[in-house]
């Protein structure tokens, strides 16, 4: 192939790619905490933070802007670093208060254990447009992740007993799930808590259709047009800083 055969390739190639692509991709940044010095005791276990940094980068971004593809959004990680506790004097009593955190009669968690594990985490000043995530070791009975929309601000357990409700004790959350969706993966949790983050909320178990992100009886990894056109308005807010909250 002769130069100019090869440049006239590569321009074709470049407007094929544009054409396959309808909307510009929207790049949101995102800070991922990892907080250290929280031992958390529960069913004879003491649960601590056990993901690394290397996870975060290689595993868990990769699979959240793999799910995010659909809507032609990409989390941009700006910083995987520590978190430290601070040391109230009922320290404790609060971590207690997080580990025995159960579920009431209709399935809802119970937001007092966020209002102590905020209470606990030493967060760092947050950044317009950021969004902020906090691997925590535990969230309470069959909870995941929790998301402060106001604050951009997120928590996600690694340590997970949502597969049996609760009856059986934590065990270290899969990283990823390959494949179709079983019991989500820690990853798929962090996808989720950012599509709280770009406005979404819960679709109605009655009238949803199976395989969502954002939940329904049967849980998976897709966005409904909806949802991509509401969450792409807000990523290009964050994007811009220009986030008001006012949705
Ligand atoms: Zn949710």
């Amino acid at each position: 192939m002769n130069p100019s055969n090869a440049v006239a390739c590569l321009l074709a190639a470049l407007s094929l790619a544009g054409m396959a692509r309808a909307e510009p991709v929207i790049t949101v940044p995102i800070r991922v905490h990892i907080v250290r010095d929280l031992v958390m005791p529960k069913d004879g276990l003491s649960m601590s933070s056990w993901v690394t940094q290397e996870q975060v980068r290689d595993v868990i971004l990769p699979e959240v802007n793999r799910i995010w593809r659909a809507a032609d959004i990409a989390f941009r990680l700006g910083a995987v670093g520590t978190a430290w506790t601070r040391r109230p004097p009922d320290f404790r009593e609060r971590v207690d208060a997080v580990v025995t955190a159960r579920r009431d009669a209709d399935g809802e968690s119970d937001p007092e254990r966020i209002r102590h594990l905020g209470e606990l985490v030493a967060f760092a000043p947050g950044v317009p447009g950021t969004v902020d995530v906090y691997l925590v070791p535990y969230l309470g009975e069959a909870s995941q992740g929790n998301t402060k929309r106001s604050l951009r601000r997120v928590f996600v357990a690694q340590w997970t007993d949502k597969a049996s409700k609760g009856r059986r004790a934590p065990e270290r959350f899969q990283l990823s799930e390959p494949g179709v969706f079983v019991h989500g993966s820690l990853s798929r949790t962090v996808a989720h808590e950012l599509g709280h983050v770009l406005g979404l909320r819960h679709p109605d178990k009655r009238d949803a259709v199976d395989g969502l992100l954002m939940g329904g009886r049967f849980p998976g990894y897709a966005l409904t047009a909806d949802e991509v056109a509401k969450a792409r308005r807000k990523a290009a807010r964050l994007a811009s800083r220009q986030d008001d909250d006012a949705d």
